[in-house]
């Protein structure tokens, strides 16, 4: 299987952002400007905008996402949402291992690797999000780093769970920053994880995986990033807030 027969995703992080009111507006726009579209769509939106987003993008083809989720079905753990709670609000997709959640929120490979358990098992989709700081890359140690955040994150998921896997390559450096990987050290990536993934299972499942890139994705650097071989999507944060670049960014990914 090569590039041609994988999913191109295109998934949009709103990260912190718009209230239900702007979320529905936003959708509705995406839904209408990225109508002629050849990949998915995911909008990852705050949990408070699930409802909100479901029903402006209801019937579009567009589907609804999640930025994180617990690994317990429920109980005492205040201020998280179970992948059941998800599920039930029409979310199918979740991100999960964002470089903010690691950052911020203390988030390490053994979290979501058991939050990634949890999310499969619930029935979702997820986006996996791993990448190298800026010394890491420095050092000459990218490759190390995201081999074994994907090899933790995987820990215990099964082969046909893997049909319900993404993986998307951030580096963290490029996140918000406005900087992006060149086209080249994108592939470069994407390809050593799709090969560590074969490691793991075998190369039907590595070929069958879409892998992303995210970092500054936009309007105009996508179709040089979407082309490279193993670039089969993007995961896009601030592009993602403006319904007309996120729609080029969708046709790039059409093509
Ligand atoms: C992200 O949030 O995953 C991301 C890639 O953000 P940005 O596109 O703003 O760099």
């Amino acid at each position: 299987m090569n590039k041609a027969l994988r999913k191109a995703i295109i998934a949009g992080n709103w990260k912190m952002n718009k209230t239900p009111a702007e979320a529905a507006a936003l959708a509705s726009s995406i839904k209408s400007l990225a109508a002629q579209r050849d990949c998915q769509v995911v909008l990852a939106v705050p949990f408070v905008d699930l409802a909100a987003v479901g029903e402006a993008i209801k019937d579009s083809g567009i589907y609804l996402g999640a930025q994180n989720c617990h690994w317990a079905s429920n109980g005492a753990f205040t201020g998280e949402i179970s992948p059941q709670m998800l599920v039930e609000c029409g979310v199918s997709h979740v991100i999960l291992g964002h470089s903010e959640r690691r950052q911020y929120f203390g988030e390490t490979d053994e979290t979501v690797n058991r939050r990634l358990l949890a999310a499969l098992e619930a029935g979702l989709h997820v986006i996996l999000c791993v990448g190298e700081q800026l010394s890491q890359r420095e050092q000459g140690i990218t490759r190390e780093i995201c081999a074994m955040q994907v090899k933790i994150a995987l820990g215990g998921v099964t082969r046909e769970q893997m049909e319900r896997v993404v993986i998307a390559y951030e580096p963290v450096w490029a996140i918000g920053t406005g900087k992006t990987a060149t086209a080249a050290q994108a592939d470069e990536v994407c390809g050593a994880i799709r090969q560590v993934v074969e490691e793991l299972y075998d190369s039907s499942v590595a070929q069958a995986l879409t892998i992303q890139y995210g970092g500054s994705m936009n309007a105009g650097n996508a179709q040089e990033l979407l082309d490279q071989p193993n670039v089969d999507g993007g995961l896009i944060g601030g592009a993602s807030l403006k319904g007309e670049d996120f729609a080029k960014i969708i046709a790039a990914a059409s093509r």
